[in-house]
């Protein structure tokens, strides 16, 4: 199938006293409907701007430097606000690493469910009201919390609220950022699996984005592993988590124990990613890469067909060309 959202050649920077910092540099991404698509690096990679950037959420001093963002129609990079917002909760929805932040503290469920459907069509308050105890029934939670603040929910209640928000008007694209990393690791294990078998039900597509890859490697279809703004590997989930190409994989790979597999000493990848308003020359990674020679430190390698995935590493080169 023809893909949902296509991210063309995306840029984002950074403006600084010191001139623009170049945050995601030339992404690439396609997601087909209902795929499941995991952007993982760590912090500081560029893949919480990336997301912001696709769902038009970025605030100055960021801005998108080059390419577009297509979703159906429409070039999201192009839309003006209301547009946007038109488009948002409706046509794809967002879901944000702390429901805290993105509810509103002062106001209960039901009154929040309301404004976001009021906002995209004339519905009655009954039917709010049916389709509020829906959503918050999808996700487990007794619809008498819609009575509830924000804050009289635990961590994971809040944040199955607000994929309960994000479902309200079925949108076909959930953007998630870290939506479980504030939660305890039996919390977040278990929203995963709700959230899969959310997206198995009703056939939305999401992009999530983690810095933990371990989390995703049951749940999504395709992988795009970032590193000091760019993408580094991408290839279908299975492939890269049994043989990740490029090094930064392999380390992040190590860096997280298996939710299933024993438990195994962590590895980590020693150092931490580059100042990206002074990336290092050649192969961004050559810094902390354990298998780096002369060329990585003068070369700047391309995204190299291997296999099924591609990777950014000067040891695929010969593979292509
Ligand atoms: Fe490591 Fe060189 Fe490959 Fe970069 S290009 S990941 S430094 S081997
Ligand atoms: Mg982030």
């Amino acid at each position: 199938p023809e893909p949902l959202l296509t991210v063309r050649d995306l840029s984002v920077a950074y403006d600084t006293a010191r001139g623009p910092v170049v945050a995601v540099d030339h992404v690439e991404l396609a997601v087909r409907p209902g795929e499941f698509t995991a952007v993982v690096g760590e912090s500081g990679c560029g893949k919480s701007t990336l997301m912001f950037a696709v769902a038009g959420l970025l605030n100055a001093p960021a801005r998108i430097t080059t390419g577009a963002v297509h979703f159906r129609g429409d070039n999201l990079v192009t839309l003006t606000e209301r547009e946007l917002n038109a488009l948002r909760w409706r046509d794809f929805s967002v879901v944000l690493q702390s429901a805290m932040n993105a509810l509103n503290p002062v106001t209960t469920l039901a009154a929040q469910y309301k404004d976001a459907m009021a906002a995209h069509g004339t519905y009655t308050g009954e039917e709010i009201r049916a389709r509020s105890v829906e959503v918050l029934d999808l996700v487990g939670i007794d619809p008498v919390h819609l009575r509830s603040y924000p804050h009289q929910l635990s961590g994971g209640m809040r944040q199955r609220a607000m994929i309960a928000m994000a479902l309200l008007l079925t949108p076909d694209l959930i953007l998630m950022d870290e939506p479980t990393s504030a939660l305890d690791v039996v919390a977040q294990r278990s929203l995963m699996v709700q959230i899969k078998e959310l997206q198995q039900l009703l056939g939305f597509a999401v992009v999530f984005v983690t810095h933990d890859m371990s989390l995703v490697s049951h749940f999504s279809d395709q992988l795009l592993v970032m590193y000091a703004g760019q993408v580094v590997e991408t290839g279908p989930t299975r492939a890269v988590f049994d043989h990740p190409e490029h090094p930064y994989s392999r380390g992040l790979l190590d860096a997280f124990p298996s939710i299933r597999g024993p438990r195994v000493p962590l590895q980590g990848i020693p150092g931490s990613p580059p100042d990206l308003s002074a990336p290092p020359p050649g192969c961004r990674f050559h810094p902390r890469c354990p298998l780096a020679h002369d060329a990585c430190r003068v070369t700047e390698p391309a995204l190299y067909a291997v296999g099924a995935a591609r990777s950014r590493c000067l040891l695929h080169a010969e593979v292509t060309s």
